[in-house]
This record gives structure tokens, sequence and C-alpha cells, in this order.
């Protein structure tokens, strides 16, 4: 099998070489220049010409690997769309968490209003204690 970026011959499985995984691995950057059409070479002829007897073994060696690209695109898929749900699950959990932090913040602006309004009556209150004791 080979490379499905570079082309080059593939000793182990997988869709590519070790060099291009890497680069594959990260996402790219969306631009206007970005090509996103991947070109898949030609199969040759001359490759079923070499054996005219065993046509469909060697069919079916080419379709394996083929099956187990589309298995790793699928498992890659479910996986990212598994991600793709706990992430908007925590985001919805954050923003109610945010939502219950902003009631509990104008609780104790409210409290504080009040606690400042009767520390003023009780000063008031004082003084009007210190004139009716006062001569
Ligand atoms: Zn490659």
């Amino acid at each position: 099998m080979k490379c499905l970026r570079c082309g080059k011959e593939l000793s182990g499985t997988g869709a590519f070489c070790e060099a291009c995984s890497v680069t594959v691995a990260e996402p790219l950057t969306p631009s206007p220049y970005l090509n996103t059409k991947i070109s898949i070479p030609k199969r040759k002829p001359a490759a079923k010409a070499k054996k005219p007897e065993g046509k469909k073994s060697s069919g079916r060696d080419l379709s394996r690997p083929r099956v187990a690209v589309c298995l790793v695109a699928i498992l890659l898929c479910a996986f990212l769309l598994l991600q793709l749900y706990y992430s908007y699950e925590r985001y919805t959990k954050a923003e109610a968490e945010v939502a219950r932090l902003r009631s509990v913040e104008d609780e104790c602006v409210h409290l504080t209003d009040l606690l400042r309004q009767a520390e003023g009556r009780i000063v008031a209150l004082e003084e009007a204690l210190a004139r009716e004791a006062a001569p």
C-alpha cells in the first residue's frame, strides 16, 4: 500500500507514511488557498497482467487495505463526533454554572446593600441615644 499523501510505499499498516502522519495529525488552518481535493493515483494495469490465473485473489488483496482505511476513517469520524459531543456537553454545563454564579453574585450585591442600610440605621440610633443620655 502507498501513502495517501505522498505516494511512498508503506511498510506497515496505516494510510500515511511516518513523515506524512506527523503532518496529517495536525488540522490545517482554513485558507482560500487550501486545496482539499484528494487525488488517488490510478491503478496500473500491469499488476493485473502479471497474474492472469489469480485475478480474484489479487483483487481481494487490493480491497483489503481499502476496507482497513475505510474502517480507520469511520472510527476516526466516530471518535471526533464523540469528542464534539463531549465538548458541547462540557460547554453547556459551564454555561449553566456561569449563570448560577451570576445569580449568586447578584444576591451578594443585594445583601451588601441591605447591610449598608442597616449600618446607617445603627449609627443614627447610636447618635440619638448619645443625645438623650447627654443633659
Ligand atoms: Zn507520505
